[in-house]
Order: C-alpha cells, then structure tokens, then sequence
C-alpha cells in the first residue's frame, strides 16, 4: 500500500478572519491554502480526506489531523477508508494487548496478595468445603467473587471455594 503517513510537516496559520490562510510545508514542498479552498479542505478532511496538493508526482491527502503522501492515484473515499481502516486495526491490536496485559497484572496481584489464613478457615466453614455452584468436594480453590483486578479484595465477602471446573468456567465468562 503506497499511502503513507507524511512526516516532517509543518502546518502554520496566519492572519485572521477572511484574510487566514495556513502554509502547509513539507521537506520538498510548500502549500498556501486561503480563503473558500483552505474552508473546503478543513471541511473534507473531518471524517473524510482534503486533497492538499502534488508533489513530484505524489499526491499530499489531509485526513483529521493528519497528512498522507499517496503515489496511487486514490480518491479522496479511497484515502478516508484506508486511513479509518489503519486506525481500526491499531484500536483493536490495542484492545488486545490490554486484555493480554489486565491478564498478566491480575495473575500477578493473585500471587502477591495471599488471602489471609484466618478468611480462608472462615469461609472454609462458611462454604462448607464444598464449591458453591456444583457441590463438588475435590479441585477446589478459594476464588475472589469480584477479581483483585477489578477492585475485589480479600474480606470474607469477597472470597467463595469453587471447584476448579466452576472457577474456570467463569474465568471464561469474564474474559
Ligand atoms: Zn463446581
């Protein structure tokens, strides 16, 4: 894909009113944008793409608040989708990553903050030893109802066996 994020540009505005324009200058050219041209253009690049200009033989697209040199010979829809689908893809690599990572941080509370003794006999007896979903009496685990993750902590309230089964099956549901 030849659209490519421009770096190295400087947007300066001058003037005021009717009489503002904004200079575009990249490393090999320079673009003066006024009056109704310079108002279509910052209309055409909210949600869409404003063709600024061409410079040998690329063509300089502004897109939000961005700048995109494009050798293709795009349209304006052309640059808007790719660019909206650039910023799509990131947001949800992104999205993963924070869900890899909410993952690893709470993995890594659970085994710093130890429930403490005392609520584990308590609850022990309170749960009757036995998981509180299924009854099962073997695999069992102290499991924290809302995760440290999330703001749980480790009163009583908060701590339930459940055998490994239920315990998985509702790590499941919470991812
Ligand atoms: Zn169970």
């Amino acid at each position: 894909m030849t659209l490519r994020r421009a770096e190295d540009i400087e947007v300066e505005q001058r003037g005021a009113w009717f009489f503002r324009s904004v200079v575009i200058t990249t490393p090999n050219a320079t673009f003066s944008l006024r009056g109704r041209r310079l108002r279509e253009l910052e209309e055409q690049r909210v949600g869409g793409a404003a063709l600024v200009g061409e410079s040998r033989g690329r063509r300089l697209w502004w897109v939000g608040d961005g700048f995109y040199w494009d050798a293709d010979g795009l349209d304006a829809e052309h640059v808007a989708l790719e660019v909206w689908d650039r910023a799509r893809r990131r947001e949800h690599r992104y999205d993963r990553l924070r869900t890899i990572r909410a993952r690893e941080d709470e993995a890594t509370t659970t085994r710093r903050e130890r429930i403490p003794e005392e609520v584990r006999i308590l609850v022990w007896a309170r749960d009757e030893g036995r998981c509180v979903r299924c009854g099962a009496e073997d695999e069992l685990q102290f499991d924290h109802v809302i995760p440290v993750a999330k703001g749980g902590g480790n009163a009583q309230e908060n701590i339930q066996i459940l055998c490994g089964s239920c315990n998985r099956s509702k790590s499941d549901h919470i991812a």
